[in-house]
């Protein structure tokens, strides 16, 4: 949420009306402001349920969203896939990369994003977003994950909803966290 309340006062998020910050790190870190508000009740996006009889998420339920949209999932994804435990973010950027893993990869990566796109179109259907936000250590992956995440909006949102929104993402980076935790 201080990454989100950062992004709302000196970032991405500045200009909205109804916007939905999700950070995407170890788990799913949301803020939501209507009218420009901070809605203080709205908990994580990353404990709805998206997936029936789904993974089982570190909260005791199954098929919640951060158990497959999160960093951490896709970075276990990648390693499963591979057949590599040890591999660091950074190694996994790399590999992203190389054409050649990155076809390897092509499902895993489709699988990571559908998933992603899910999440954020509800999100943003609910909250009727006008602008919608992602941050947290997604941004890193910025190069290999964004377009073929707004290709996959673009494909599951209806006319309406995707003539309302914008898609941004963070403009704080890493840094958001502590400078949102400091407004608040
Ligand atoms: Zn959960």
């Amino acid at each position: 949420m201080c990454a989100g309340v950062a992004e709302k006062e000196y970032g991405a998020l500045k200009e909205c009306n109804n916007g939905v910050f999700l950070g995407l790190g170890t788990g799913i870190g949301t803020a939501v402001f209507i009218h420009g508000k901070l809605m203080e009740d709205i908990r994580s996006a990353g404990h709805m349920i998206i997936e029936r009889n789904g993974r089982k998420c570190q909260c005791g339920k199954n098929g919640c969203y951060e158990a497959y949209a999160s960093m951490k999932a896709f970075k276990t994804s990648i390693r499963q896939q591979l057949g590599n435990d040890n591999l660091s973010s950074t190694e996994i950027l790399n590999l992203l990369k190389e054409p050649d893993t990155s076809k390897r990869l092509e499902n895993t990566i489709k699988e990571y994003i559908e998933y992603l796109a899910i999440g954020i179109s509800n999100m943003a259907r609910i909250c009727s977003a006008d602008t919608l936000v992602i941050g947290g250590s997604f941004t890193y992956y910025e190069d290999v994950l964004f377009e073929k995440l707004q290709k996959e909006l673009n494909r599951i949102m209806d006319e309406r909803e995707k003539q309302k929104i914008t898609i941004k993402l963070a403009k704080l980076g890493n840094d958001a966290g502590m400078i949102g935790a400091t407004i608040l």
